[in-house]
């Protein structure tokens, strides 16, 4: 008889990549496409698209299809049709009534003021914490209020999270969500769905083996890791690799490192330039080594070659990919 650990690791992978459309694709956001996609295409797995438009606001459809375009422009393919977050409100509205049923969840009346005065009270906790003041209403009185049209977010309960998160790539994290940040808005006060319970929830119903992206999101990886066990749903194997970042240092948003591959291509940085720049900072080519589809990296992949420090992106490393000039 199969044991049922040998059978999930004989399991297909399957990983995605959730861009957010509120603007086009910068050369970092390209980079985990390539590196999520590598990762999953190098054993055959399944990769999925997801359009992470919570934030109606700043999103719009035009950049959601400027983004799959460029991503389609890359070489990169997916499985699935790609589906919307802002579509999904009963998906999200079911996994609320679970956690409350569970009670793991309570409702919070508190403005962001009232925050702010209780944070600076004496005894107050330390720093960035929720410091857990609708915790103590009993669930007539916060029912009551509810029935009041009190404006209200709902918030996950974190005393007995984890102090320890487990990544794949950085190794054993040390990040208690209890003492940073404490209880976190799972729904918001405006009705709309918090980040960390869309992201985590559609990973598991998606079936998400592997999800890979930025180091920025690694203390979102504990939470997420954290609720989906609250709502007995698989929790995926996280990897956060390093940021690329401007040459002073700061997160890409200057010139060249907010530009999308239009921009990137009228600086004379075509396709092949801007892969292959991204297959070497991820550490799978040489310097100045040139392929024009990311398909060329996937035989020599290698998840543990993608370097532990930031990149810095700088016009003139760009520029040793591009292709040779005519005779
Ligand atoms: N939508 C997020 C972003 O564009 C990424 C979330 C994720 O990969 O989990 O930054």
């Amino acid at each position: 008889m199969k044991n049922p650990s040998s059978q999930d690791n004989n399991a297909t992978p399957v990983g995605r990549y959730a861009p957010t459309p509120s603007g086009t694709l910068h050369l970092g956001n390209l980079r985990t496409a390539v590196a999520a996609w590598c990762s999953i295409r190098s054993r055959g797995g399944k990769f999925l698209l997801r359009i992470e438009d919570l934030d109606r606001q700043r999103c719009s459809r035009e950049m959601e299809e400027r983004q799959l375009e460029d991503l389609a422009a890359l070489g990169l393919d997916w499985d699935e049709e790609p589906f919307r977050q802002s579509d999904r409100d009963d998906v999200y509205h079911g996994q609320l009534k679970k956690l409350e049923n569970y009670r793991l969840v309570y409702p919070c009346f508190c403005s962001r003021k009232d925050i702010r005065e209780a944070l600076s009270a004496p005894h107050a906790p330390m720093g960035n914490v929720y410091p857990g003041t609708c915790t103590s209403l009993s669930r007539d009185e916060a029912q009551a209020r509810i029935a009041n049209g009190e404006q209200h977010c709902w918030r996950l309960g974190t005393a007995q999270a984890p102090r320890f998160f487990f990544d794949a790539f950085m190794g054993q994290q040390a990040i208690n969500i209890a003492t940073d940040g404490g209880d976190f808005v799972v729904r918001r006060a405006d009705g709309f769905y918090a980040y960390q319970l869309a992201c985590a929830v559609d990973d598991a119903l998606s079936g998400i083996t592997e999800v890979l992206r930025g180091e920025d999101l690694v203390d979102s990886g504990a939470r997420q890791a954290y609720l989906l066990t609250c709502l007995g749903l698989p929790v995926p194997r996280y990897l956060h690799i390093p940021l690329v970042v401007g040459s002073d240092g700061t997160r890409l948003a200057k010139r060249l490192g907010s530009q999308d591959l239009r921009g990137l291509a009228e600086d004379g940085h075509d396709i092949g330039t801007v892969l292959s720049w991204i297959g070497w900072s991820l550490g799978q080519l040489d310097f100045g080594e040139r392929i024009n589809h990311p398909g060329e990296l996937l035989e020599r992949w290698d998840v543990h070659r993608i370097p532990r420090e930031q990149t810095v992106l700088r016009e003139e490393d760009l520029r040793r990919f591009n292709p040779p000039a005519r005779p």
